[in-house]
């Protein structure tokens, strides 16, 4: 039995594991077991265990179904499948002069179908937006083995509700999206300041002063967060600007700023990488209204420090998307009171369970919770429609 496993801490055995090229060696192997039940994962980058099988599921390991080209190199419009990672996209459309800046920190792992069905983004976020604006046209097959194809390669449509975007964030429970057809972007050059202070409250009302000036992204971190990186013993926010922006440093004094070569950002993004074997974690991945960032992140640390829990608090400053990874062991366990406590603070600032990782199996109580009846039963009508006998994983 081969184990599965991702980011989350959660791994499983599922009954068997097919790993297609393309559509057709799908809806092959699908027709051949019409009642199973599936679990459909990729480059396994998550961090919800919304790819971790249960026994009882046939695993469909995306990350061999790979295919890139261009459908037109001008207007940087290309067709991308689902298991192509973010690294290799990067690559293809740079090598034409172009930028695709939907760029996870998992970018060498993580597929375009994991970030489509995670509803993903990073970095540049900030000023681009997440996955979903750069999706033209999407391709499913269902687990029948029907294809379905939502959206088209033109720009504009408008002829009903746009149902690719009902794929976005469906965690492969609604079906197998197969092929992207995605739209790049010319990127600006970039200078990037790194800008330091040894209060974290400080620092963190300082970001939304930061974008009159149209940051390309803006990225934060504490130092419990920098110990898996530089060490530094201050707060650090990454601003990455336009280069020959008028940002001007002397309105900022009480800080230390430099400027930085923008590939040495690795000071953030190691972060995540390398804090993966340190302890168990569980990383909740929350959004919240910019107004609210200091309020609410000094209320969560002070509730975690409280219970005696490690944190590291390290995220997209800017977006108000924070990634605050909790270490609990038996002696300091992250209990359903304490995670009760951390939501209640969330929810009374407006705040939502994830920003870009997802739901999984982690946090289905948490999302069940939170949900209202209008939105759960939409849900289940469209995978009534799609997937009539539960045969994916449903997210309620
Ligand atoms: C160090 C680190 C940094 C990260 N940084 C970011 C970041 O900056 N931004 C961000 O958004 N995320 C980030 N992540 C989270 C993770 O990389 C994303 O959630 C990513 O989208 C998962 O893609 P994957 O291919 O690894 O999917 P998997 O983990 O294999 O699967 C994730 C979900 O996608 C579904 N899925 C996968 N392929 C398909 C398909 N073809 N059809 C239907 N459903 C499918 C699975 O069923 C599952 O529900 C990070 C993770 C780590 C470990």
């Amino acid at each position: 039995m081969t184990e599965i496993k991702d980011h989350s801490g959660l791994s499983g055995f599922p009954s068997e594991i097919f790993a297609p090229l393309n559509t057709d060696e799908l809806i092959d192997f699908l027709k051949k077991y019409p009642d199973s039940n599936f679990r459909i994962g990729a480059g396994l980058s998550g961090v919800s265990a919304a790819a971790v099988p249960l026994e009882n599921e046939i695993f469909i390991d995306f990350s061999n179904f790979k295919s890139l080209s261009w459908i037109d190199k001008k207007e940087g419009v290309f067709s991308a499948a689902a298991g192509n990672t973010m690294f290799e996209i990067k690559n293809f459309v740079e090598s034409e002069g172009w930028h695709f800046p939907v760029l996870p920190g998992s970018m060498h792992k993580a597929t375009i179908g994991g970030l489509i069905a995670c509803n993903g983004g990073g970095p540049y976020s900030l000023r681009y937006g997440k996955i979903g604006n750069f999706i033209r046209a999407l391709d499913i097959v269902t687990v029948d083995g029907d294809v379905l194809k939502f959206g088209s390669v033109c720009k504009k449509l408008s002829e009903g509700p746009d149902f690719s975007k009902l794929f976005i964030g469906s965690e492969g429970s609604l079906g197998f999206l197969t092929k992207a057809v995605l739209h790049c972007i010319r990127m600006p050059e970039i200078e990037l300041y790194r800008i330091a202070h040894a209060s974290f409250s400080e620092l963190a009302a300082t970001v939304s002063t930061f974008l009159k000036y149209n940051p390309l992204y803006l990225e934060m971190a504490e130092p419990d967060a920098l110990r898996f990186s530089s060490g530094a013993k201050k707060s650090v926010i990454w601003l990455g600007l336009e280069k020959g922006s008028s940002f001007d440093k002397n309105n900022y004094t009480k800080f230390e700023i430099s400027a930085l070569s923008p590939d040495k950002i690795s000071e953030r993004f190691d972060i995540g990488l390398n804090l993966q074997q340190y302890k168990k974690f569980i990383d909740l991945d929350i959004s919240f209204p910019l107004n609210k960032s200091v309020e609410l992140l000094s209320a969560l640390k002070n509730l975690l420090n409280l219970h005696g829990l490690e944190s590291a608090f390290f995220g997209h400053a800017g977006d108000g998307n924070w990634h605050i990874h909790i270490f609990y062991d038996n002696e300091n366990p992250f209990n359903a009171e304490i995670s009760a406590a951390f939501d209640e603070l969330l929810y009374s600032h407006g705040g939502h369970i994830s920003g870009e990782h997802g739901i999984g199996r982690i946090h289905k109580q948490r999302f069940v919770e939170f949900k209202d009846n209008h939105y759960k039963a939409l849900y289940l009508a469209l995978k009534a429609h799609l997937d009539p006998k539960n045969q994916l994983p449903s997210i309620f």
